[in-house]
Protein backbone atom coordinates (compact mmCIF):
# COMPACT_ATOMS: atom_id res chain seq x y z
CA UNK A 1 0.00 0.00 0.00
CA UNK A 2 1.48 3.36 -0.90
CA UNK A 3 0.24 6.92 0.82
CA UNK A 4 0.63 9.08 -2.78
CA UNK A 5 0.44 13.45 -2.77
CA UNK A 6 -0.82 15.35 -5.79
CA UNK A 7 2.53 15.59 -7.38
CA UNK A 8 2.55 11.55 -7.19
CA UNK A 9 0.09 11.09 -9.27
CA UNK A 10 0.89 11.74 -13.20
CA UNK A 11 3.74 8.94 -12.44
CA UNK A 12 1.62 6.59 -10.24
CA UNK A 13 -1.74 6.80 -11.97
CA UNK A 14 -2.14 8.43 -14.74
CA UNK A 15 1.14 6.52 -16.04
CA UNK A 16 -0.81 3.28 -16.85
CA UNK A 17 -1.51 0.48 -14.80
CA UNK A 18 -4.40 -1.10 -12.57
CA UNK A 19 -5.03 1.32 -9.97
CA UNK A 20 -7.42 1.56 -6.74
CA UNK A 21 -6.84 4.90 -5.35
CA UNK A 22 -8.63 6.27 -1.81
CA UNK A 23 -9.38 9.68 -1.14
CA UNK A 24 -9.12 9.52 2.87
CA UNK A 25 -9.42 11.82 5.43
CA UNK A 26 -8.95 11.72 9.32
CA UNK A 27 -11.61 12.18 11.96
CA UNK A 28 -13.56 9.97 9.60
CA UNK A 29 -15.89 7.25 10.07
CA UNK A 30 -16.15 5.84 7.01
CA UNK A 31 -12.83 6.03 6.54
CA UNK A 32 -11.38 4.57 9.74
CA UNK A 33 -13.90 1.44 8.80
CA UNK A 34 -12.92 0.98 4.88
CA UNK A 35 -8.88 0.85 5.80
CA UNK A 36 -8.98 -2.67 7.00
CA UNK A 37 -10.95 -3.76 4.25
CA UNK A 38 -8.58 -1.90 1.81
CA UNK A 39 -5.78 -3.38 3.29
CA UNK A 40 -6.91 -6.79 3.43
CA UNK A 41 -7.72 -6.54 -0.24
CA UNK A 42 -4.31 -5.03 -0.53
CA UNK A 43 -2.68 -8.33 0.33
CA UNK A 44 -5.03 -10.52 -1.69
CA UNK A 45 -4.96 -8.50 -5.14
CA UNK A 46 -1.91 -6.31 -4.49
CA UNK A 47 0.25 -8.18 -7.48
CA UNK A 48 -2.79 -7.35 -9.91
CA UNK A 49 -3.87 -3.77 -8.69
CA UNK A 50 -1.75 -0.75 -7.46
CA UNK A 51 -3.88 0.42 -4.28
CA UNK A 52 -2.67 3.86 -3.35
CA UNK A 53 -3.75 6.25 -0.71
CA UNK A 54 -4.55 10.12 -0.75
CA UNK A 55 -4.83 11.95 2.12
CA UNK A 56 -7.76 14.35 1.21
CA UNK A 57 -7.40 17.50 3.34
CA UNK A 58 -3.85 18.10 2.05
CA UNK A 59 -4.38 17.20 -1.63
CA UNK A 60 -7.50 19.41 -1.96
CA UNK A 61 -6.48 20.54 -5.58
CA UNK A 62 -6.26 16.89 -7.33
CA UNK A 63 -9.40 16.17 -4.95
CA UNK A 64 -11.53 19.62 -6.74
CA UNK A 65 -9.79 18.39 -9.89
CA UNK A 66 -11.11 15.30 -10.10
CA UNK A 67 -14.94 16.25 -8.06
CA UNK A 68 -14.26 14.42 -4.94
CA UNK A 69 -16.47 15.46 -2.41
CA UNK A 70 -16.31 13.48 0.13
CA UNK A 71 -14.17 10.50 2.24
CA UNK A 72 -13.37 8.40 1.68
CA UNK A 73 -14.02 8.00 -2.23
CA UNK A 74 -12.20 4.96 -4.12
CA UNK A 75 -11.80 5.57 -7.91
CA UNK A 76 -10.42 2.77 -10.23
CA UNK A 77 -8.35 3.83 -13.07
CA UNK A 78 -6.58 1.24 -15.94
CA UNK A 79 -3.90 2.69 -18.43
CA UNK A 80 -4.45 6.12 -16.54
CA UNK A 81 -7.91 6.15 -17.18
CA UNK A 82 -10.87 6.35 -14.84
CA UNK A 83 -13.31 3.35 -14.87
CA UNK A 84 -16.40 1.39 -13.07
CA UNK A 85 -18.19 3.22 -10.31
CA UNK A 86 -16.93 5.29 -7.71
CA UNK A 87 -17.41 4.08 -4.45
CA UNK A 88 -17.96 6.78 -1.20
CA UNK A 89 -19.91 6.70 2.26
CA UNK A 90 -19.69 3.52 3.77
CA UNK A 91 -18.03 1.44 1.88
CA UNK A 92 -18.86 -2.91 1.83
CA UNK A 93 -15.60 -5.11 0.84
CA UNK A 94 -18.05 -6.64 -1.66
CA UNK A 95 -18.64 -3.55 -3.06
CA UNK A 96 -14.97 -3.06 -3.99
CA UNK A 97 -14.81 -6.51 -5.14
CA UNK A 98 -16.93 -5.51 -7.42
CA UNK A 99 -15.32 -2.40 -8.81
CA UNK A 100 -12.40 -4.42 -9.47
CA UNK A 101 -14.57 -6.47 -12.03
CA UNK A 102 -13.74 -2.89 -14.29
CA UNK A 103 -9.72 -3.63 -14.02
CA UNK A 104 -9.86 -7.57 -13.80
CA UNK A 105 -11.11 -10.31 -15.68
CA UNK A 106 -14.14 -12.15 -13.16
CA UNK A 107 -12.19 -15.53 -13.61
CA UNK A 108 -9.43 -13.72 -12.16
CA UNK A 109 -11.13 -12.44 -9.48
CA UNK A 110 -12.78 -15.62 -8.35
CA UNK A 111 -9.49 -17.41 -8.51
CA UNK A 112 -8.25 -15.11 -5.75
CA UNK A 113 -11.14 -15.08 -3.34
CA UNK A 114 -11.03 -18.65 -3.45
CA UNK A 115 -7.33 -18.51 -2.04
CA UNK A 116 -9.32 -16.50 0.74
CA UNK A 117 -9.23 -19.12 4.26
CA UNK A 118 -12.65 -18.55 6.61
CA UNK A 119 -11.21 -16.38 10.01
CA UNK A 120 -13.04 -17.00 13.21
CA UNK A 121 -13.44 -14.67 15.93
CA UNK A 122 -14.32 -15.17 19.52
CA UNK A 123 -16.03 -12.84 21.56
CA UNK A 124 -18.52 -12.75 24.69
CA UNK A 125 -21.05 -10.87 22.75
CA UNK A 126 -22.10 -10.16 18.66
CA UNK A 127 -23.97 -7.16 17.98
CA UNK A 128 -26.42 -7.09 14.85
CA UNK A 129 -27.42 -3.45 14.53
CA UNK A 130 -25.51 -0.26 15.41
CA UNK A 131 -28.53 1.71 15.36
CA UNK A 132 -29.36 3.36 19.47
CA UNK A 133 -30.11 0.47 20.90
CA UNK A 134 -26.90 -1.72 19.47
CA UNK A 135 -24.75 1.01 20.36
CA UNK A 136 -26.10 1.33 24.20
CA UNK A 137 -25.66 -2.03 24.50
CA UNK A 138 -21.93 -1.91 23.55
CA UNK A 139 -21.33 0.61 25.62
CA UNK A 140 -22.71 -1.12 28.87
CA UNK A 141 -21.03 -4.46 28.03
CA UNK A 142 -17.54 -2.47 26.97
CA UNK A 143 -17.77 -0.48 30.95
CA UNK A 144 -18.71 -4.11 32.46
CA UNK A 145 -15.33 -5.60 30.67
CA UNK A 146 -17.56 -7.99 28.61
CA UNK A 147 -15.77 -8.22 25.00
CA UNK A 148 -18.44 -7.19 22.39
CA UNK A 149 -18.30 -7.37 18.71
CA UNK A 150 -20.76 -4.59 16.51
CA UNK A 151 -22.01 -5.63 13.28
CA UNK A 152 -23.84 -3.18 10.94
CA UNK A 153 -24.39 -3.62 7.37
CA UNK A 154 -24.03 -0.04 7.54
CA UNK A 155 -21.88 2.95 9.21
CA UNK A 156 -23.37 3.03 13.09
CA UNK A 157 -26.15 5.44 13.74
CA UNK A 158 -29.49 3.93 12.21
CA UNK A 159 -31.95 6.45 11.63
CA UNK A 160 -30.89 8.48 14.07
CA UNK A 161 -28.16 9.46 11.78
CA UNK A 162 -30.29 10.45 8.93
CA UNK A 163 -32.94 12.72 11.26
CA UNK A 164 -32.90 16.55 10.58
CA UNK A 165 -33.36 17.32 14.02
CA UNK A 166 -33.55 15.21 17.68
CA UNK A 167 -35.79 17.85 20.06
CA UNK A 168 -36.63 14.72 22.58
CA UNK A 169 -33.48 13.53 23.40
CA UNK A 170 -32.50 14.18 27.34
CA UNK A 171 -29.48 16.06 28.14
CA UNK A 172 -29.25 18.97 25.14
CA UNK A 173 -31.69 22.02 25.46
CA UNK A 174 -31.44 22.57 21.52
CA UNK A 175 -32.69 20.15 19.35
CA UNK A 176 -29.63 18.01 18.25
CA UNK A 177 -28.94 17.66 14.07
CA UNK A 178 -29.30 13.84 14.09
CA UNK A 179 -26.28 12.57 12.15
CA UNK A 180 -24.59 14.67 15.27
CA UNK A 181 -26.15 12.90 18.01
CA UNK A 182 -25.17 9.33 16.33
CA UNK A 183 -21.87 10.17 15.79
CA UNK A 184 -21.59 11.12 19.74
CA UNK A 185 -23.06 7.89 20.52
CA UNK A 186 -21.27 5.83 18.17
CA UNK A 187 -17.68 6.95 19.45
CA UNK A 188 -18.70 7.06 22.89
CA UNK A 189 -18.95 3.20 22.71
CA UNK A 190 -16.05 3.33 20.01
CA UNK A 191 -13.48 4.86 22.61
CA UNK A 192 -14.79 2.35 25.51
CA UNK A 193 -13.65 -0.45 23.14
CA UNK A 194 -16.17 -2.03 22.01
CA UNK A 195 -14.80 -3.84 18.29
CA UNK A 196 -16.77 -2.33 15.04
CA UNK A 197 -17.36 -4.65 12.23
CA UNK A 198 -19.43 -2.01 9.81
CA UNK A 199 -20.27 -1.66 6.11
CA UNK A 200 -20.01 -5.45 5.92
CA UNK A 201 -22.76 -8.10 4.54
CA UNK A 202 -23.88 -10.49 7.15
CA UNK A 203 -23.62 -13.52 4.95
CA UNK A 204 -25.25 -15.59 7.62
CA UNK A 205 -26.43 -15.80 11.20
CA UNK A 206 -26.79 -18.87 13.14
CA UNK A 207 -28.24 -18.16 15.99
CA UNK A 208 -28.62 -21.52 18.04
CA UNK A 209 -24.27 -21.83 17.33
CA UNK A 210 -23.84 -18.23 17.84
CA UNK A 211 -22.08 -17.53 14.86
CA UNK A 212 -22.53 -15.00 12.59
CA UNK A 213 -20.85 -14.87 9.50
CA UNK A 214 -19.73 -11.43 7.46
CA UNK A 215 -18.07 -10.93 4.41
CA UNK A 216 -18.83 -14.02 3.38
CA UNK A 217 -15.54 -15.52 5.00
CA UNK A 218 -14.98 -14.04 8.12
CA UNK A 219 -17.27 -15.51 11.22
CA UNK A 220 -17.82 -14.21 14.47
CA UNK A 221 -18.40 -16.82 17.21
CA UNK A 222 -19.82 -15.64 20.31
CA UNK A 223 -21.64 -16.63 23.68
CA UNK A 224 -24.43 -14.68 23.20
CA UNK A 225 -26.06 -11.99 20.52
CA UNK A 226 -28.31 -9.14 20.79
CA UNK A 227 -30.11 -8.20 17.21
CA UNK A 228 -30.52 -4.54 16.87
CA UNK A 229 -31.34 -4.63 13.16
CA UNK A 230 -34.24 -1.98 13.62
CA UNK A 231 -36.84 -0.95 10.69
CA UNK A 232 -36.85 -0.66 7.39
CA UNK A 233 -39.40 1.89 5.35
CA UNK A 234 -42.84 0.24 4.23
CA UNK A 235 -43.17 0.10 0.40
CA UNK A 236 -46.30 0.95 -1.48
CA UNK A 237 -45.38 -1.73 -3.44
CA UNK A 238 -47.34 0.20 -6.97
CA UNK A 239 -45.41 -0.49 -10.44
CA UNK A 240 -42.63 1.39 -10.84
CA UNK A 241 -41.72 2.33 -7.40
CA UNK A 242 -38.59 -0.12 -7.24
CA UNK A 243 -37.41 1.03 -10.56
CA UNK A 244 -37.78 4.75 -9.42
CA UNK A 245 -36.19 3.89 -5.99
CA UNK A 246 -32.91 6.57 -5.96
CA UNK A 247 -34.24 8.01 -8.84
CA UNK A 248 -37.06 9.82 -8.29
CA UNK A 249 -38.49 8.41 -5.27
CA UNK A 250 -36.53 8.81 -1.82
CA UNK A 251 -37.40 7.46 1.75
CA UNK A 252 -35.17 9.61 3.13
CA UNK A 253 -35.89 13.56 3.41
CA UNK A 254 -33.11 13.93 5.65
CA UNK A 255 -30.93 12.83 2.93
CA UNK A 256 -32.30 13.73 -0.19
CA UNK A 257 -34.40 16.75 0.78
CA UNK A 258 -31.37 19.26 -0.78
CA UNK A 259 -31.66 18.49 -3.84
CA UNK A 260 -35.22 19.67 -4.81
CA UNK A 261 -34.43 23.71 -3.51
CA UNK A 262 -37.48 25.41 -5.40
CA UNK A 263 -38.94 22.43 -7.00
CA UNK A 264 -42.28 20.88 -6.83
CA UNK A 265 -42.20 17.34 -4.75
CA UNK A 266 -45.13 14.87 -3.73
CA UNK A 267 -44.96 13.72 -0.21
CA UNK A 268 -47.15 9.97 0.32
CA UNK A 269 -48.55 9.03 3.64
CA UNK A 270 -50.63 11.50 6.95
CA UNK A 271 -48.49 10.16 10.07
CA UNK A 272 -46.24 11.76 12.28
CA UNK A 273 -43.23 11.28 10.32
CA UNK A 274 -45.11 11.86 6.78
CA UNK A 275 -46.07 15.64 8.07
CA UNK A 276 -42.41 16.17 9.97
CA UNK A 277 -40.41 14.89 6.67
CA UNK A 278 -42.99 17.32 4.46
CA UNK A 279 -42.23 20.32 6.70
CA UNK A 280 -38.64 19.80 6.42
CA UNK A 281 -38.48 19.46 2.96
CA UNK A 282 -40.32 22.72 2.23
CA UNK A 283 -37.13 24.43 3.82
CA UNK A 284 -36.00 23.52 0.33
CA UNK A 285 -38.46 22.83 -2.15
CA UNK A 286 -40.88 25.22 -3.31
CA UNK A 287 -44.47 23.29 -3.21
CA UNK A 288 -45.45 20.11 -1.47
CA UNK A 289 -48.06 17.81 -1.93
CA UNK A 290 -48.97 15.49 0.60
CA UNK A 291 -51.34 12.67 -1.05
CA UNK A 292 -53.12 10.66 2.06
CA UNK A 293 -55.49 8.07 1.98
CA UNK A 294 -58.01 9.31 4.79
CA UNK A 295 -60.04 11.97 5.03
CA UNK A 296 -58.07 13.69 8.32
CA UNK A 297 -53.90 13.65 8.69
CA UNK A 298 -53.23 10.81 11.31
CA UNK A 299 -50.11 13.09 12.50
CA UNK A 300 -50.68 14.84 16.01
CA UNK A 301 -52.01 18.05 16.55
CA UNK A 302 -49.03 20.23 16.37
CA UNK A 303 -47.54 18.67 13.04
CA UNK A 304 -50.67 19.05 11.89
CA UNK A 305 -50.99 22.64 12.95
CA UNK A 306 -47.52 23.40 11.44
CA UNK A 307 -48.21 21.63 8.19
CA UNK A 308 -51.54 23.38 7.79
CA UNK A 309 -50.35 27.08 8.48
CA UNK A 310 -47.29 25.53 6.37
CA UNK A 311 -48.12 28.20 2.64
CA UNK A 312 -45.90 25.31 0.90
CA UNK A 313 -48.36 22.76 1.61
CA UNK A 314 -50.80 21.53 0.34
CA UNK A 315 -53.07 18.13 0.76
CA UNK A 316 -54.66 15.73 -1.49
CA UNK A 317 -56.26 13.69 0.90
CA UNK A 318 -58.54 10.44 0.64
CA UNK A 319 -56.42 9.25 -2.70
CA UNK A 320 -53.83 6.77 -3.08
CA UNK A 321 -51.04 6.33 -5.73
CA UNK A 322 -51.39 3.99 -7.85
CA UNK A 323 -48.18 3.82 -10.29
CA UNK A 324 -44.93 5.60 -10.57
CA UNK A 325 -43.51 6.53 -14.55
CA UNK A 326 -40.00 8.20 -14.99
CA UNK A 327 -40.61 11.06 -17.96
CA UNK A 328 -37.86 13.27 -18.32
CA UNK A 329 -36.41 14.30 -15.68
CA UNK A 330 -40.07 14.25 -13.90
CA UNK A 331 -42.15 11.59 -11.81
CA UNK A 332 -45.37 11.24 -12.97
CA UNK A 333 -47.67 9.66 -10.09
CA UNK A 334 -51.55 8.15 -10.75
CA UNK A 335 -53.48 8.40 -7.78
CA UNK A 336 -56.54 7.55 -7.63
CA UNK A 337 -59.58 9.26 -5.70
CA UNK A 338 -60.90 6.98 -3.36
CA UNK A 339 -64.43 8.35 -3.26
CA UNK A 340 -65.03 8.47 -7.22
CA UNK A 341 -62.42 5.35 -7.65
CA UNK A 342 -61.40 8.41 -11.23
CA UNK A 343 -57.43 8.43 -11.51
CA UNK A 344 -55.73 11.65 -12.71
CA UNK A 345 -51.65 11.97 -13.39
CA UNK A 346 -49.64 14.25 -11.39
CA UNK A 347 -46.44 15.40 -12.67
CA UNK A 348 -44.02 16.23 -10.07
CA UNK A 349 -39.75 16.20 -9.53
CA UNK A 350 -39.63 14.21 -7.14
CA UNK A 351 -41.45 11.54 -4.51
CA UNK A 352 -41.04 11.19 -0.79
CA UNK A 353 -42.57 8.02 0.87
CA UNK A 354 -42.95 7.83 4.24
CA UNK A 355 -46.11 5.30 4.97
CA UNK A 356 -44.53 3.23 8.25
CA UNK A 357 -42.26 0.73 8.82
CA UNK A 358 -41.42 -2.74 9.42
CA UNK A 359 -38.86 -5.03 11.23
CA UNK A 360 -35.44 -5.72 9.71
CA UNK A 361 -35.99 -9.49 10.42
CA UNK A 362 -35.04 -11.32 7.05
CA UNK A 363 -32.26 -12.70 8.24
CA UNK A 364 -33.55 -14.87 10.69
CA UNK A 365 -36.71 -16.69 8.98
CA UNK A 366 -38.78 -18.25 10.76
CA UNK A 367 -36.09 -18.70 14.25
CA UNK A 368 -38.06 -15.86 16.28
CA UNK A 369 -41.49 -16.23 18.29
CA UNK A 370 -43.29 -12.71 16.85
CA UNK A 371 -45.83 -10.66 17.51
CA UNK A 372 -48.58 -9.98 15.30
CA UNK A 373 -46.97 -7.07 13.54
CA UNK A 374 -44.25 -9.06 12.82
CA UNK A 375 -41.68 -8.19 15.49
CA UNK A 376 -39.21 -9.82 17.99
CA UNK A 377 -41.02 -10.66 21.14
CA UNK A 378 -38.67 -11.13 24.66
CA UNK A 379 -39.08 -11.21 28.01
CA UNK A 380 -38.46 -7.88 30.50
CA UNK A 381 -34.96 -8.36 29.82
CA UNK A 382 -35.32 -8.77 26.64
CA UNK A 383 -34.58 -12.40 26.03
CA UNK A 384 -35.81 -13.94 22.84
CA UNK A 385 -37.37 -17.42 22.79
CA UNK A 386 -33.93 -18.66 21.56
CA UNK A 387 -31.41 -18.97 24.48
CA UNK A 388 -28.87 -16.58 24.75
CA UNK A 389 -30.11 -14.90 22.13
CA UNK A 390 -32.04 -10.97 23.18
CA UNK A 391 -33.68 -8.26 20.81
CA UNK A 392 -33.64 -4.31 21.43
CA UNK A 393 -35.18 -1.43 19.92
CA UNK A 394 -37.52 -1.30 17.26
CA UNK A 395 -36.90 -4.40 15.65
CA UNK A 396 -38.44 -5.90 19.41
CA UNK A 397 -42.22 -5.93 20.42
CA UNK A 398 -43.10 -2.77 21.81
CA UNK A 399 -45.46 0.09 21.91
CA UNK A 400 -43.35 2.98 21.71
CA UNK A 401 -40.80 3.34 19.26
CA UNK A 402 -38.32 6.15 20.22
CA UNK A 403 -34.23 6.96 20.65
CA UNK A 404 -34.78 6.47 24.18
CA UNK A 405 -36.73 3.41 24.46
CA UNK A 406 -33.91 1.81 22.11
CA UNK A 407 -31.52 2.46 24.47
CA UNK A 408 -33.05 1.57 27.16
CA UNK A 409 -33.97 -1.76 25.56
CA UNK A 410 -30.01 -1.92 25.16
CA UNK A 411 -29.22 -0.72 28.57
CA UNK A 412 -31.36 -3.65 29.81
CA UNK A 413 -29.96 -6.54 27.84
CA UNK A 414 -26.61 -5.56 28.48
CA UNK A 415 -26.85 -5.74 32.16
CA UNK A 416 -29.05 -8.98 31.98
CA UNK A 417 -26.02 -10.54 29.45
CA UNK A 418 -23.29 -9.37 32.27
CA UNK A 419 -24.90 -10.99 34.99
CA UNK A 420 -25.61 -13.98 32.97
CA UNK A 421 -21.68 -14.32 32.08
CA UNK A 422 -20.35 -13.12 35.30
CA UNK A 423 -22.54 -16.65 36.94
C1 LIG B 1 -37.56 9.72 9.90
C2 LIG B 1 -37.47 9.32 11.35
C3 LIG B 1 -37.40 10.31 12.33
C4 LIG B 1 -37.32 9.95 13.68
N1 LIG B 1 -37.26 10.93 14.63
C5 LIG B 1 -37.15 10.59 15.94
C6 LIG B 1 -37.03 11.60 16.95
O1 LIG B 1 -37.03 12.79 16.65
N2 LIG B 1 -36.92 11.18 18.25
C7 LIG B 1 -36.93 9.86 18.61
O2 LIG B 1 -36.79 9.57 19.81
N3 LIG B 1 -37.03 8.90 17.67
C8 LIG B 1 -37.15 9.23 16.37
N4 LIG B 1 -37.27 8.24 15.42
C9 LIG B 1 -37.27 6.82 15.86
C10 LIG B 1 -35.85 6.37 16.22
O3 LIG B 1 -34.97 6.77 15.19
C11 LIG B 1 -35.81 4.87 16.42
O4 LIG B 1 -36.74 4.51 17.40
C12 LIG B 1 -34.41 4.39 16.83
O5 LIG B 1 -33.45 4.77 15.90
C13 LIG B 1 -34.41 2.87 16.97
O6 LIG B 1 -33.12 2.44 17.22
P1 LIG B 1 -32.67 0.94 16.92
O7 LIG B 1 -31.30 0.79 17.49
O8 LIG B 1 -33.69 0.00 17.37
O9 LIG B 1 -32.68 0.77 15.35
P2 LIG B 1 -32.23 1.64 14.10
O10 LIG B 1 -32.00 3.06 14.44
O11 LIG B 1 -33.22 1.32 13.05
O12 LIG B 1 -30.81 0.99 13.71
C14 LIG B 1 -30.74 -0.34 13.25
C15 LIG B 1 -29.34 -0.60 12.71
O13 LIG B 1 -29.27 -1.97 12.33
C16 LIG B 1 -28.58 -2.08 11.08
N5 LIG B 1 -29.01 -3.32 10.44
C17 LIG B 1 -30.14 -3.58 9.73
N6 LIG B 1 -30.15 -4.86 9.29
C18 LIG B 1 -28.99 -5.42 9.74
C19 LIG B 1 -28.41 -6.72 9.62
N7 LIG B 1 -29.02 -7.70 8.97
N8 LIG B 1 -27.23 -6.94 10.21
C20 LIG B 1 -26.57 -5.96 10.88
N9 LIG B 1 -27.07 -4.71 11.01
C21 LIG B 1 -28.26 -4.45 10.45
C22 LIG B 1 -28.97 -0.82 10.34
O14 LIG B 1 -28.00 -0.52 9.35
C23 LIG B 1 -29.01 0.22 11.46
O15 LIG B 1 -27.76 0.86 11.64
C24 LIG B 1 -37.33 8.57 14.07
C25 LIG B 1 -37.37 7.58 13.06
C26 LIG B 1 -37.44 7.95 11.74
C27 LIG B 1 -37.49 6.87 10.68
Amino acid sequence: MKEIKFSDFESEVLQGGKVALDFYSTECPPCEALAPKFDNLHELFGKEIKFLKIFRQENRELADKLGVSSSPTVIFFDNGKEVGQRLSGGIKRSELIEGFKSLLPAERIEKIKSTIKPSVTECDVAILGGGPGGLTAGLYLCQAKVNAILIDIGLPGGHVSTTHQVSNYPGFIDPQPGYLLSHYMSEQTKQCGTQYKVAVDVTKVDLDKKEVTIDEFETIRAKKIIVGTGTAPNLLGVPGEIELKGNGISYCATCDAKYFVDKEVIVIGGGNSAIEEADFISKFAGKITVVHQFAKLQANKTAQEKAFANKKMNFLLEHEPRAFRKSGNKVEVDVEDLKTKKIKTLTTDGVFIFIGMKPNISLFKGKFDLDDWGYIKTDDDKRTNIPGVFAVGDVSSKKYRQITTAIADGTIAAIAITKELDN
